[in-house]
């Protein structure tokens, strides 16, 4: 079974405090995959910053997507309909398993995949990676539902997480059409 991680999708992430450009180019082919996940009965987790004062990456990036604020609100475009199967997962740090219970809830729903989306490709998708790894998930990331911050190479981003985590890289597309055989 597989879980469609959407990581950060937040107004500060987007337009907010920490808005970055490269968000809007993954809006289409994230939000056609959120729809192919929910016609699939995939499990859907949005992992989202929900920091409160005094968290230690504060001090790094200032105050951005603070618990129960409107900039950390999943942006309207890819609105959550919070379910038995699609679950809202508050972080405050970068990695979606650290401190939180998605290992517990993931494993109740029978998911052995994430596959991984949002932001940024460089720091809370490669830390969820990390977490999906030493839990023993199969990770995937489509390429065009991922983006690092501007000025970072993607395409390394990229390449780490296949070569240190073994993450399958993919497309949007390619995900969609793949025959059920291979989605198991
Ligand atoms: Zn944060």
């Amino acid at each position: 079974m597989k879980a469609l991680i959407v990581i950060d999708m937040l107004e500060d992430f987007v337009h907010g405090a920490l808005a970055n450009p490269r968000a809007e180019a993954i809006l289409e082919p994230l939000g056609r995959l959120l729809s192919h996940a929910r016609s699939e009965g995939w499990v859907v987790v949005f992992s989202n910053d929900a920091h409160e004062p005094g968290d230690p990456e504060l001090s790094i990036w200032g105050e951005h997507a603070m618990a129960d604020t409107p900039g950390a609100q999943v942006i309207r475009e890819l609105e959550p309909n919070p379910n038995e199967r699609e679950l809202l997962c508050p972080k405050r740090a970068y990695g979606a398993f650290d401190g939180t219970d998605l290992d517990a809830r993931l494993r109740q729903l029978g998911v052995d995949e994430v596959v991984l989306s949002g932001q940024h490709t460089h720091i809370c998708v490669r830390h969820t990676a990390y977490g999906a790894l030493r839990r023993g998930y199969a990770i995937t990331v489509p390429s065009d539902a991922v983006c690092a911050f501007e000025g970072v190479d993607e395409q390394d981003a990229l390449d780490y997480l296949r070569s240190v985590y073994g993450a399958r890289i993919t497309a949007v597309a390619e995900l969609i059409h793949e025959p059920a055989a291979v989605r198991q």
